[in-house]
C-alpha cells in the first residue's frame, strides 16, 4: 500500500500533518493557516466519534433488544469522549450541515474551501450547499488518519491486488469462489431463503444467502415480488441512487505537467475545484438532466507509486468527473460519452497545460457504463446515496438496517447497508458479525 495525503486546488495543499498544511498555507493566507490546525482537530474529533457508530450495528429502532441498549451506552461513552461539552455540542451542530457552511466558518480563502469541501459530495448527487454533506465529509474522516486533508491509499498492482487478497484469504477458510457467475434469482420458500440461481439455470442450495450487490438490485431484480410484498416493492424502488459521476481513465507517455507542485503533491488526490461556487455550479447542471459544463475532477496517478500499473516510461491517470446525471434530459449517453471526455480534457488541459498531447488512450465510462460493467444501479458507486435519510438506521430502509433483508436468511454486506461505501470492509465486518450472531442463536 501506498499512501499519501497531499491534496491540491489552485495549488492549496493538504496533508495528513496539520503542521505542514498550516504552514504551507500561511504564504496565502495567514489567517487559514492559524485556523486549519484548530479545524483538522476538529475534524479528526469528531471522526474518531464516527469510527465508532461506523462500527456498530444500527439498533432496532421499532423494539430495541438489550444488546441494543448495550451498542448505545458504548456510543454515549464515545460521545462523551469527544470532550467538554463545548465539543459535543459542536458535534451535533456540524454534522446536519452543508459542507460550504463548516469550511466557510472556519476559512477565507476559497479555493481552500473548495479543496476541502469536495470530500463532502463526492460520489453524490449533492452540491456543497446540500444539507449533510458535512456529514460525509466526516464520516469519510472516519477510521483514516487523514483529518481534514483524508488520506489516499494506492494498492501495488492496482485496486484488483486488494480483490485477490481478500479472495485468497476467504479460500483459506474453505470459501469456493466462482468468478463470473452471474446471480439471476433468490429463491424463496415458505418466506425463507432457500439459496440462488445462477446464469445458465443452476440452482445453488444455502440456508443463508449474502448478498454485496446493492439493494435496490438485490431486492427488485432478484426476490419474487410476492415475497417481499407491495410496501417493500415500494420502499425498495424508492431507494435513492442517482448516480452523478463518470470515470475518465487516461494513459499518458509522459507525467503530467502542473504548474507548481512537485512529483510529491502530485501522489495525493488532485483536486480540480477552484472554489464552492464552482462545484455549487457544476453540480446545479446535474440537477436539470445535464453534464457540467466545468465539472469538478479529481485525478490521482496511481504509476506514480506503482510504475507497472502503466506503459513503460508512461502513466496512468484516473480522473472522476462530477457531475454526469445517469438520466439526461436530452440526448443519450452513447452520444454524449465522447463529448462528456472532451470537456474533462479541456478542463483538465487548463490545470495541466499540454496534458491533452500526451494521451496514449482515454476510456470514458458514464454512469449507465458503470451499471453496465460493475453490477451498479443507476451507476452510483455507493449502492445508494449517502444522503441523511439513508445513512445509519436508514440504511438501506428503516427496519431493515440490521444487516437482514426482509426474506429470512438474506443478509446484506456491500456498500448499501450502514456504513456506506468506500473501500473500508465496514459493511462486511459488521454484517459478518450479525450473520455469525444469528447462527449461534
Ligand atoms: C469510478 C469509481 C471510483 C471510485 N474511487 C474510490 C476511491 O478512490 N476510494 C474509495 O474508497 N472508493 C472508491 N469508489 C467506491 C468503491 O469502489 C465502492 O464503495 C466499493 O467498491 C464498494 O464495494 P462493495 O463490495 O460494497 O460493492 P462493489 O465493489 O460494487 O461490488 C459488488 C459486486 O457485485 C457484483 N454483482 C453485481 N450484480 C451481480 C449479480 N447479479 N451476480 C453476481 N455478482 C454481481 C459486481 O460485479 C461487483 O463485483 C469508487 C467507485 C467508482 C465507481
Amino acid at each position: 500500500m501506498w499512501r499519501s495525503s497531499a491534496r491540491r486546488c489552485a495549488r492549496s495543499p493538504l496533508w495528513a500533518d496539520p503542521a505542514r498544511t498550516a504552514s504551507e498555507l500561511a504564504a496565502r493566507s495567514k489567517a487559514d493557516a492559524d485556523a486549519f490546525p484548530k479545524f483538522d482537530a476538529k475534524v479528526r474529533a469528531v471522526a474518531s466519534f464516527l469510527a465508532h457508530v461506523a462500527a456498530t450495528t444500527p439498533p432496532d429502532v421499532g423494539s430495541p433488544t438489550f444488546a441494543d441498549s448495550i451498542r448505545g451506552l458504548r456510543l454515549a461513552r464515545a460521545f462523551r469522549g469527544l470532550g467538554d461539552r463545548g465539543q459535543t455540542r459542536e458535534a451535533i451542530r456540524i454534522l446536519p450541515m452543508a459542507v460550504a457552511d463548516l469550511v466557510g466558518d472556519a476559512f477565507e480563502t476559497d479555493a481552500l474551501r473548495g479543496a476541502i469541501a469536495v470530500r463532502g459530495i463526492r460520489y453524490a448527487a449533492m452540491g456543497p450547499w446540500s444539507a449533510g454533506t458535512a456529514a460525509n465529509l466526516l464520516f469519510d474522516s472516519a477510521g483514516n488518519d487523514g483529518g481534514a486533508a483524508g488520506e489516499t491509499a494506492f494498492a501495488r498492482g492496482g485496486s484488483v491486488t486488494v480483490g485477490r487478497a481478500l479472495a485468497d484469504a476467504a479460500r483459506t477458510f474453505g470459501a469456493e469462489i466462482r468468478c463470473g457467475a452471474t446471480v439471476e434469482r433468490v429463491t424463496v420458500a415458505g418466506g425463507r431463503v432457500t439459496g440462488v440461481v445462477i446464469a445458465g439455470g443452476e440452482e445453488l442450495a444455502a440456508p443463508i444467502v449474502v448478498s454485496g450487490v446493492d439493494p435496490k438490485r438485490v431486492l427488485l431484480g432478484m426476490v419474487d415480488p410476492v415475497a417481499l410484498g407491495p410496501t417493500l416493492v415500494w420502499r425498495a424502488g424508492n431507494l435513492r441512487m442517482p448516480g452523478v459521476v463518470a470515470r475518465v481513465e487516461l494513459t499518458l507517455d509522459a507525467l503530467p505537467v502542473f504548474p507548481g507542485p512537485d512529483e510529491e503533491r502530485l501522489r495525493g488526490r488532485i483536486v480540480m475545484a477552484p472554489g464552492i461556487d464552482d462545484l455549487e455550479r457544476a453540480f446545479d447542471a446535474s440537477k436539470y438532466g445535464r453534464v457540467s459544463d466545468e465539472p469538478f475532477l479529481e485525478a490521482t496517478i496511481p504509476s506514480l507509486a506503482d510504475p507497472k500499473v502503466a506503459p513503460e516510461g508512461g502513466h496512468r491517470m484516473l480522473v472522476l468527473a462530477q457531475f454526469a446525471p445517469y438520466r439526461l434530459r436530452e440526448g443519450d449517453w452513447d452520444a454524449e460519452r465522447d463529448r462528456l471526455g472532451d470537456r474533462v480534457l479541456a478542463r483538465l488541459e487548463r490545470f495541466a497545460p499540454g496534458l491533452t498531447a500526451r494521451v496514449i488512450r482515454r476510456n470514458v465510462l458514464t454512469p449507465p457504463d458503470l451499471e453496465r460493467d460493475y453490477g451498479l444501479t443507476e451507476g452510483h458507486p455507493m449502492h445508494g446515496e449517502h444522503g441523511l435519510d439513508q445513512l445509519f438506521a436508514w440504511r438501506p430502509l428503516f427496519g431493515h438496517a440490521r444487516y437482514r433483508l426482509p426474506v429470512e436468511g438474506l443478509f446484506l454486506c456491500g456498500s448499501g447497508a450502514h456504513p456506506g461505501g468506500g473501500v473500508t470492509g465496514r459493511p462486511g465486518a459488521n454484517a459478518a458479525r450479525e450473520i455469525l450472531r444469528r447462527r449461534a442463536r
